[in-house]
């Protein structure tokens, strides 16, 4: 059964990548950049035409569109999507419909760049398909409107389909995943009271998140003492020659480089200072609770060795939790992963689970006490000038949304 039509929700999702909505890291505020609020507005303007009543935008962008529940005791489900695209790339994006893709290298009408079958191969897959590209300056930003674009039309879909039974159902808007989850990190997620969530924020069809790795970070400062070169031994302390020490001590295979799939790590990936003092920031990630706590408490005992050398307070440390795995939640809520993947059977997607080595709204989200599973919005080269949408791509990962609803309605207790 078809329920979202492709020129419409394609349609939709084009009007998005209209508004340019690159988050800035270096600000301090939330949104990022002003074009995120327009953005949300925008997509409020379009749910409350098509009959939402509901919708809250706040200061900071985050915006909750509510649906009431149709019918009694049925969970309620939050959609997520993002506003922010990554500042990898700041143009605005110009995106092109290549009707009925033929399988050939596709040049960008803007510079000399292709998007090739050798670098892309996936591209073959969407023969005979319609694919949604930039020209060759910008993001696209299916990461995340593509998200914004199905929700919005399942909702739609809900709002003119009072036969389709749902419980309550929100759709939130978040600003600024792309520079630290720091939408999702702002929201009030209790204030939800929710089952559960799904945020459309994976690749390609039929790829959903079974795991994440907790992320942290330390920041590490060293005071040396200095002295004149000429009359500086036994005097001079080198805040950098502390730093080095310290990154020795580190295990050397266990660094982004060297790692891959389930292996966690630690990235030294900023270090600034002199002599007289330095600063130090290093990247944790473990997909194991046990083992993300014994990397921090590593730093911590790595801390104390050097103090102890000096018999002085010297370094500092001070660790912080970025995000967590999103396995946590999915294991107390088996039926949430029941769900997507009873719905790509229903649908005929060919299932991929993957295990993520980053971390989306949903691992901020989940240990907030809200589980929120990560599907895909069936676009490919993310945070790339290449990126591209496959059309029905774009409409399954709708579909996506309204059949895990209308699972979510029937009880689990008999399979
Ligand atoms: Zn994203």
């Amino acid at each position: 059964m078809i329920r979202i039509k492709t020129p419409q929700i394609t349609n939709t999702f084009l009007r998005y990548t209209k508004i340019n909505t690159t988050s800035i890291a270096s600000a301090t505020h939330l949104p990022s950049s002003d074009n995120q609020y327009k953005l949300a507005q925008l997509v409020a303007n379009d749910l409350k035409i098509a009959g939402c009543t509901d919708i809250d935008i706040q200061e900071n962008a985050i915006t909750i569109i509510s649906l009431d529940a149709n019918a009694e005791s049925l969970p309620s489900i939050v959609f997520f999507a993002h506003l922010d695209t990554a500042p990898d790339h700041r143009q605005d994006t110009h995106a092109q419909v290549i009707k009925n893709y033929q399988g050939h290298n596709i040049n960008f009408k803007e510079n000399t760049e292709i998007l090739s079958i050798v670098d892309t191969p996936e591209l073959l897959n969407y023969i005979g398909q319609d694919i949604i590209i930039t020209d060759g300056t910008s993001l696209l930003g299916a990461d995340d409107k593509a998200a914004i674009a199905a929700s919005v039309e399942a909702i739609k879909y809900m709002l003119v389909h009072p036969e389709f039974k749902h419980g309550a159902i929100k759709l939130i808007l978040l600003p600024d995943e792309e520079i630290g989850i720091r939408g999702a990190k702002a929201l009030d997620v209790e204030a939800l009271n929710a089952d559960f969530g799904i945020c459309l924020d994976c690749c390609e069809i039929g790829e959903y998140v079974i795991e994440n790795w907790y992320a942290g970070d330390a920041k590490i400062s060293f005071t040396g003492v200095t002295a004149h070169p000429m009359s500086a031994k036994d005097k001079l302390i080198n805040a950098l020659t502390m730093a080095n020490d310290f990154i020795n001590q580190l295990p050397e295979k266990e660094r982004p480089e060297h790692t891959e799939n389930r292996q966690g790590y630690f990235w030294p990936h900023k270090l600034t200072g002199d002599t007289a003092s330095a600063k130090l920031e290093i990247a944790i990630r473990d997909f194991d609770e046990k083992k993300y706590k014994e990397r921090k408490d590593l730093l911590e005992s790595i801390t104390t060795s050097i103090n102890k050398k000096y018999n002085k307070e010297r370094v500092i440390i001070e660790q912080s939790d970025t995000y967590s795995n999103v396995k946590t939640g999915l294991d107390k809520q088996p039926e949430i992963l029941r769900y997507v993947e009873h719905a790509m059977n229903n649908l005929g997607i060919i299932k991929k689970p993957l295990i993520m080595r980053g971390g989306y709204d949903g691992s901020v989200i989940t240990p907030k006490g809200l589980t929120t599973v990560n599907i895909f919005t069936g676009a490919h080269n993310f945070h790339s000038t290449k990126e591209f949408l496959p059309c029905d791509s774009l409409r399954m990962a709708s579909e996506m949304l309204l059949e895990i609803v209308s699972l979510s309605t029937v009880s689990y207790n008999h399979e």
